[in-house]
């Protein structure tokens, strides 16, 4: 606890970070703590299960009164992370007696209402958060801290405009924290409009090469099934992520998993809230070891001992790729990576070998059973017979329409990813020109 002790942090908050068994702080922890309990703005990057909720949470609990109105507001992408992010800093924050409450769509406004009126911290999602603002049932004038968690996701939900509504309806005076795996040009953006001299701080390696072993199969589209369920079965003892590009081939794969004596969960944001938490638990508890999942589901979430991870489909970018093998190898964990490369993928599987650096082995496939599935289109599964355009959307709009309900939020939103998909197709890029992003380069 030597290091935790030399951060001036309050005994009560020692204390809990103790009980919670922690012994040393992170280095993400370690370097951006002090800044904010000096009142800096403050970057901080670093991998997913580096430990920024409490690199920010600290300094935010102990500078947080009991009983003063709102002072933190913390901005996260999905429910999930509102959940996971509001029950850690709930921990911490308990012998401090402040109360945390969590804020995001999906569910009833009302016990949020009730529960805004005597919160301290509240973290919560853009979407729903703005839903409170217009009804006056949030009221930010208190704002000391205003956190932008899981920032390089937000921002590629979409969630910009939201985001930058809700800095400017927070007091101009307060302190604004922005935590991320990766940075972006929309993160620069944030940073130049809304932050003042923020500290950027850099902290670990994405991966450790030495722990994380890389491989790819160059396989069909019409045996990518038959392989991955051959090299689940010789894996038996891991916990394994699968991730696929649409929410479709998530529930198809699951589905077929099953179908040849392996159970799976699939995770995505089609799926009610309920059925998320349960997913997530049956997988917390080792009930499941196989999760079937896209992207942004699993954006940020701490699944440990993650032993496997497998692209089913190819991500679309190399700043995904490093997401979703960042879920491996952590805490010193050895962890494998492997890429199910079909026809198709090949330039984008190109271009994420040179966005990570490093080296992807190819695997000669090995000799395993053809499973011929009882399916109406064998092409269904393989995220390859629908356009790129098309699966972006289909990813980013995760939970938005069933999280904010009500026709205006939704077609705003849809216009939204409209935008950005152009903006990665190169198809139209005009509409990118406009306010929001007119002073990027
Ligand atoms: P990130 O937001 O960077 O993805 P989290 O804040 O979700 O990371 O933390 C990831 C995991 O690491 C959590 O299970 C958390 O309890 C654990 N953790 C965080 N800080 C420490 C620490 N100083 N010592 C040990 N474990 C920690
Ligand atoms: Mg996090």
């Amino acid at each position: 606890m030597e290091k935790f002790k030399q951060l001036n942090l309050s005994e009560e908050l020692l204390d809990a970070i103790r009980r919670e068994g922690f012994d040393t702080p992170s280095e993400i922890q370690e370097k951006t703590i002090p800044l904010v309990l000096q009142g800096k703005d403050v970057i901080g990057s670093s991998a997913t299960g580096s430990g920024k909720t409490l690199a920010f949470g600290a300094g935010i609990i102990d500078k947080t009164m009991p009983g003063q109105g709102i002072q933190a507001l913390i901005l996260t992408p999905t429910r999930e992370l509102a959940e996971q992010v509001g029950q850690t800093i709930s921990k911490f924050a308990n012998r401090k007696r402040l109360r945390v409450t969590q804020v995001y769509g999906g569910v009833s406004m009302d016990p949020q209402i009730k529960a805004m009126r005597q919160a301290d911290i509240v973290v919560g999602t853009p979407g729903r958060l703005l839903d409170h603002l217009k009804r006056r049932t949030l009221n930010l004038s208190r704002i000391k801290f205003l956190v932008l968690d899981e920032a390089d996701r937000m921002l590629d939900m979409g969630f910009v405009r939201d985001v930058e509504n809700i800095i400017k309806s927070c007091p101009a005076n307060k302190q604004t924290l922005l935590f991320t795996a990766t940075l972006s040009q929309d993160i620069a953006y944030m940073a130049k409009k809304y932050m003042k001299n923020p500290v950027h701080i850099e902290a670990g390696d994405k991966v450790d090469p030495s722990k994380l072993y890389q491989v790819y199969y160059d396989v069909t589209h019409e045996t990518k099934l038959s392989l991955l369920a051959h090299l689940l079965k010789q894996e038996k003892n891991g916990v394994v992520m699968v991730f696929c590009n649409t929410r479709r081939n998530t529930d198809k794969l699951t589905r077929n998993l099953g179908l040849v004596g392996l159970h799976a969960e699939s995770l995505h944001g089609g799926h009610s809230q309920n059925r998320r938490s349960s997913v997530l638990q049956a997988f917390h508890t080792r009930s499941t070891l196989i999760l079937v999942c896209t992207d942004v589901a699993a954006r940020g979430l701490d699944i440990k001992d993650v032993s496997h991870i497998y692209n089913y489909d190819i991500p679309k970018t190399g700043e995904e790729y490093i997401h979703r093998i960042g879920r491996t190898a952590r805490a010193g964990k050895n962890g494998i990576a492997i890429s199910f490369v079909s026809s198709g993928d090949h330039t984008e599987f190109r271009q994420i070998v040179r966005r990570v650096d490093s080296n992807i082995e190819k695997q000669p496939l090995p000799e395993f059973e053809k499973i011929q599935m009882p399916s109406k289109s064998s092409n269904q599964d393989s995220g390859h017979n629908i356009t790129h355009g098309d699966r972006n959307r289909n990813e980013s709009r995760f939970g938005q329409h069933k999280r904010f309900g009500g026709n205006f939020r939704g077609s705003r939103n849809d216009r939204d990813h409209g935008k950005r998909r152009d903006s990665r197709t190169n198809r139209d890029t005009r509409s990118m020109g406009g306010r929001r992003f007119g002073n990027r380069h």
